[in-house]
């Protein structure tokens, strides 16, 4: 056997398995699901509108109809297409696999979304990560030098980020934006845009080096798996011959389009989510210890802040008290006894805050 796994190539050998917790019987506040579902009469209507569904064929790989529907749906400016993805994760190992000259190299502030690293490893190129400020604001001059140094092929900006949560400088941005001129592609990364009030997307046009990218999983599909990127089709046209021909199945297809015939569904939950962040924030403020981050995404970014008392010693308490969290302290030394906690219901977040309270008990 471990002649056979020398076939594999050392640093996939050397890689931890992307660990994801069992999280039944718990309060699961750790991915940023919505906690909502479709109401019951929607739920029946889908089942039939999946039952429908040819099963015995392939996706038409086009997906015109559902290409149609998100440019609708995200108003996307005239001129401009969208290629889809089996999530944004898979768009981002598209755009990976498509720029992975020898030497290529990807950049991203830090701490991020692990995936941007993790894609750039699979694909061979050398990942530079550029600390953010303590207040998880942009370093522009940083940023700007390691791209003036290092020349990236790609650069990643969340926006809003995750796990910080906050929504980078828009006149940084730009500034990034132009640095990287076209030498390279920036990646505007908008997983969050349901809950951010703001987006990059009017600006798209302006900007032939910009990649627009969404997903429909923090909005309440996590399960179907779909995310989209928009971009100069002189650029998509590329990407989409790296895109294997089938990659969004039809059920996910047809599941998604019928969403988006009742958008405003998840436009509402979307809402009932950022009131409860405010509420929940402002009930973390009153919280002696804890340092709550402010935030345009549906999850709160917090510090344990109370001597003799670590992030993960709190972490561990609220597991006790059936409540699961992400422990993102380990992730970067900007993230000292930090957690990440989704923005849920009511009454899971109000769980969530007396499991908070007697956890800093001690
Ligand atoms: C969750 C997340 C994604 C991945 O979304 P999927 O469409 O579920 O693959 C992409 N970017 C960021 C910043 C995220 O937090």
């Amino acid at each position: 056997m471990s002649r056979l796994l020398n076939i594999v190539r050392d640093d996939v050998r050397a890689l931890a398995a992307y660990h994801v917790p069992d999280a039944s019987g718990l309060v699961k506040l750790d991915a940023m699901e919505n906690p909502y579902t479709l109401p019951p009469e929607l739920q029946r209507q889908l089942g039939e509108r999946l039952g429908a569904v040819a099963m015995n064929r392939y996706p038409v790989p086009s997906y015109a109809e559902l290409k149609a529907a998100i440019r609708k749906h995200m108003a996307i400016p005239a001129g401009f297409d969208v290629i889809l993805g089996n999530g944004s994760d898979e768009l981002i190992a598209i755009v990976s696999t498509a720029c992975a000259k020898p030497g290529a190299k990807v950049l991203a502030p830090v701490p991020g979304f692990v995936m941007y690293a993790m894609s750039a490893q699979l694909a061979g190129m050398e990942f530079i990560g550029v600390p953010l400020r303590t207040d998880f604001s942009l370093d522009l001059e940083a940023m700007l030098a390691a791209i003036r140094a290092q020349r990236p092929a790609i650069t990643y900006l969340a926006y809003p980020n995750n796990p910080t949560g906050n929504l980078f400088d828009l006149d940084d941005m730009l500034a990034i934006i132009r640095e990287v001129g076209d030498t390279g592609l920036v990646i505007v990364d908008e997983a969050y845009q349901p809950f951010a009030g703001t987006s990059f997307l009017p600006r798209l046009p302006e900007f032939a080096n910009v990649v627009l990218m969404r997903t429909v999983s923090k909005l309440g599909l996590a399960g179907i798996r779909l995310g989209y990127m928009s971009a100069s089709n002189e650029l998509l046209a590329e990407f989409d011959k790296v895109r294997p021909p089938y990659n969004v199945n039809v059920l996910s297809e047809a599941a998604a389009a019928f969403v988006l015939e009742h958008a405003a569904v998840l436009d509402t939950q979307a809402d009932a989510i950022c009131a409860e962040r405010s509420q929940m924030a402002q009930s973390l403020a009153r919280l002696p210890g804890v340092e709550c981050f402010p935030s345009a995404a549906n999850f709160l970014l917090l510090r344990i802040d109370r001597p003799g008392l670590t992030g993960t010693e709190v972490f561990q308490r609220l597991l006790q008290q059936k409540v699961l969290v992400k422990n993102v302290g380990k992730m970067h030394s900007l993230l000292e006894n930090c957690l990440r906690v989704t923005v849920s219901t009511p009454q899971e977040n109000a769980a969530f805050l007396s499991a908070l309270q007697s956890s800093l008990m001690s």
